[in-house]
């Protein structure tokens, strides 16, 4: 290499050194600027961030600055709510009890506090209390009925209430239509009470009557196989389960693991011979294709896994929402 062209490289490193050293140099004088400039104009929302991570009491001094009366009555809600999100559920009920008998407040103002109030004792796992005070804007009208409505349906779920849970879901389906999903699992759990205690008949109609809410439920579909199964109509039975595969192929995995749950749960029937579902599963498919194998069920809302099949998710509680996720079937469409 020539003098000419090191001097020339040694130019050009230096060059790229200095240039970067005054971009660096820039960008940081302008960080503390924007730093400093963000401080002052975010400083109340920062107030609100603090307490909703839970650092800092900042929280209590908004609340204690705050006059209570009813200009103020919405700032007051939301600090209400975010004690609720902070955990501290003594400070949300006792500031949303305040807030119900203020003077000079709405009837809707009211409402809105006693629904709030229904969320502080539900978040303090204080079921009854929160169905009692839900209750009683649903048995109203009130502007804050649906929300209750969801809430105690929620809280039905919870208690394994089903029959409530029913009567709940009947009422917001005329607002709600997606509540239909909730309300044919909500039958379908009290078909499978009544076949577990062999009332096929009780049980068969629960379960068409979930289809009437939800014709696309395959849990009632399939349960409804499995009452044709017992009683001893396994050619019905796979009928049944050609209609629901042809509709839905990915759903496969999901009758087998049920129907196999099922026949090791319910006694056989004296002088029957009882079809594995993987049996049926083959009988119901074109071609006797062998039923996909062991499947992992994923949430499509909020992604939590399973092994087994799930028809709640434990992860975001909504209903039918975990799906297969592996065949081994292969070119199934
Ligand atoms: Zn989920």
């Amino acid at each position: 290499m020539g003098m000419t062209s090191t001097i020339l490289l040694f130019a050009l490193l230096f060059a790229a050194v200095a240039a970067g050293w005054y971009l660096g140099f820039r960008q940081g004088r302008l960080r503390r600027r924007l730093e400093e400039a963000g401080n002052i104009r975010n400083y109340l929302q920062s107030v609100v961030r603090e307490s909703e991570s839970g650092a800092g009491t900042s929280l209590n001094a908004v609340a204690r600055a705050l006059a209570f009366d009813a200009e103020n009555f919405e700032a007051h809600l939301s600090l209400g709510a975010l004690f609720r999100k902070r955990g501290e559920t003594g400070r949300a009920t006792e500031l949303h009890e305040r807030l119900r008998k203020m003077k000079g407040i709405t009837r809707e103002q009211t409402d809105h506090a006693n629904f709030e109030l229904g969320r502080d004792y539900f978040a303090a796992g204080m079921l009854d209390r929160a169905e009692l005070q839900l209750q009683s804007l649903v048995d109203g009208q009130s502007q804050f009925t649906q929300q209750a409505l969801r809430q105690l349906a929620r809280i039905y779920e919870l208690e394994r209430d089903w029959h409530s849970a029913l009567t709940v879901a009947e009422r917001l389906a005329a607002v709600e239509p997606s509540v239909s999903t909730s309300a044919a699992h909500y039958c379908c759990e009290l078909a499978e009470k009544e076949l577990l205690a062999g009332e096929s008949a009780v049980a068969r109609r629960l379960l068409k009557r979930a289809l009437d809410f939800d014709a696309a439920c395959a849990r009632a579909r399939i349960d409804l196989v499995e009452l044709d199964v017992m009683a001893g109509n396994i050619e019905g039975a796979i009928a049944a389960l050609r209609e629901l595969l042809a509709g839905d192929p990915g759903v496969a995995p999901v009758a087998r693991d049920v129907l196999a749950r099922w026949l090791a749960r319910l006694p056989v029937p004296v002088g029957q011979a009882m079809p594995s579902a993987d049996a049926l599963l083959a009988a119901a498919t074109p071609e006797n294709d062998p039923p996909p194998a062991a499947s992992l069920y994923m949430c499509t809302q909020c992604g939590f896994h399973s092994r087994s099949v799930l028809w709640m998710c434990p992860g975001c509680h909504g209903w039918g929402t975990l799906h297969s996720q592996h065949t081994s079937g292969g070119g199934r469409p």
